[in-house]
């Protein structure tokens, strides 16, 4: 039989929880994680589509969301993306780049990465317990003690990596947030993040399936916000892909009445240089349709869309238009508002924004400044990063960073 009481209980089997536990238990210290699932890494096999976008060339903390971005700096710079590499390696996990920054598992499987986490768990001595949802932690004296439905256990040092709110289905069902709620700490309002958003606009649904580069922007009160770009994907139900996750928690955070998510349908080329462009089509080709001389710059149907939405027929020719028409229509392709009435939820988000106030935890170690012995991993915290390995990177940073905390914690206690 395992015994009640241990030097370490983390709470959450997901990359931050098993990267604090491993130095852990490789020092010595009796180490036990819990998990709420029967199995372990369930979010994590489904990351990057299966192959797990493990960490990002260049990771800062200009690369997330959060309320208190030099803790998040100090805590990258204390296990930057090269440990991560260095980590996985010594483990037998190669990595690649792709698309210039991000890295993935050489055999484009999530499970590698996943498995060598269970193995150097397992080499380090860490107990892990599956199907054990913790209800409550209280201080009891010196200890905390930590409970579910049918188990009780405690020890002197408590981690919460319990995850958000997103993909609840995994195991992370926010239940982290009330058991740090419980120890005294705040919570900043949470919203999803990298979430697909929602139109009620029915042309922009006749577009599922295109893809297309593009720039975003959310304009609140008349100013800009907030930023993203890269491959914007029509889906069924309203946006998605890399440039529409990003700026979603942006957007949904955005508590003014007064927003609009902004499309740049054309990022690349200057208001300016398309009149000029245009002219010289009007004179060359002055009996051709815009939508024929719009498909060298957008696929045919959303050429067709947004020449509709600026009231233009798309089969009129291009001398039929005014010069003032035509620099509106490129003004709309070039600022187009979407509406956007909501995001698929915490059901579709691949993270969570808000969580743990970050101005209550120990800026270098990840401590609590309100109950001692008491450490914070992962995306239960106020961090959320954007698209492209950088969530990964700030659950082993953290965990990490945690890990040897307790370490020299414990062993200059002892
Ligand atoms: C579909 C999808 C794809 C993604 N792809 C990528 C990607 O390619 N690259 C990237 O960087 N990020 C990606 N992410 C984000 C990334 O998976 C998370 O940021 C990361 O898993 C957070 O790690 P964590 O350990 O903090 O929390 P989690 O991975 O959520 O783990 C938390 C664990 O705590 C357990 N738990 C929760 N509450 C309790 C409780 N009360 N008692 C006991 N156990 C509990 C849960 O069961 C879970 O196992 C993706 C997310 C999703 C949903």
């Amino acid at each position: 039989m395992q015994p009640t009481s241990w030097d370490v209980i983390i709470i959450g089997a997901g990359p931050a929880g098993l990267m604090a536990a491993i130095p852990c238990a490789e020092s010595g210290l009796r180490t036990l994680v819990l998990d709420s699932q029967g199995t372990i890494g369930a979010k994590l096999l489904l990351s990057g589509g299966g192959r797990c976008n493990v960490t990002n060339l260049k990771v800062s903390e200009k690369d997330y969301q959060t309320g208190e971005p030099r803790t998040v700096r100090n805590i990258l710079r204390s296990f930057p993306p090269e440990r991560t590499l260095a980590f996985f390696k010594e483990l037998g996990v190669e990595m690649v780049l792709e698309e210039g920054t991000k890295y993935f598992p050489e055999r484009q499987s999530a499970k590698v990465v996943l498995q060598a986490l269970l193995r150097a768990s397992q080499h380090a001595g860490v107990i892990i317990q599956t199907g054990k949802k913790v209800k409550t932690v209280s201080k009891e004296r010196k200890n905390f003690c930590v409970r579910g439905e049918d188990f009780e256990c405690s020890a002197e040092t408590l981690v919460i990596a319990t995850g958000g709110l997103s993909y609840p289905g995994t195991g992370s069902d926010g239940s982290g947030y009330l058991l740090a709620k419980s120890l005294g700490h705040r919570i900043v309002p949470t919203t999803p993040a990298l979430a697909p958003l929602i139109t009620d606009e029915p042309d922009w649904k006749t577009l599922a399936g295109i893809t297309l580069p593009v720039r975003l922007s959310v304009i609140a009160e008349g100013k800009k916000i907030a930023g993203s770009e890269g491959a914007l994907l029509f889906t069924h139900l309203g946006f998605s892909g890399p440039a529409a996750l990003d700026i979603s928690g942006s957007w949904l955070r955005c508590q003014t009445a007064q927003k609009n998510l902004v499309v740049n349908f054309l990022p690349a080329r200057r208001e300016a240089d398309l009149l000029a462009e245009w002219a010289r089509g009007v004179a060359e080709h002055p009996d051709r349709s815009w939508k024929r001389s719009l498909t060298q710059y957008l696929p045919e149907r959303l050429a067709e869309v947004l020449l509709r939405k600026s009231g233009i027929d798309p089969r009129s020719r291009l001398d039929q238009i005014s010069k003032k028409g035509r620099a509106s229509f490129i003004r709309a392709l070039l600022h187009c508002p979407i509406g956007v009435s909501g995001s698929q939820g915490y059901e579709k988000a691949e993270v969570t924004a808000g969580g743990v106030d970050l101005g209550e935890v120990d800026p270098k170690t990840l401590a609590s400044n309100l109950c001692p012995r008491l450490f914070f991993a992962g995306e239960v915290l106020d961090v959320d990063g954007r698209i492209g390995g950088f969530n990964f990177q700030w659950a082993w940073s953290s965990g990490a960073v945690v890990g040897q905390a307790i370490m020299r914690e414990l062993s200059l206690q002892a």
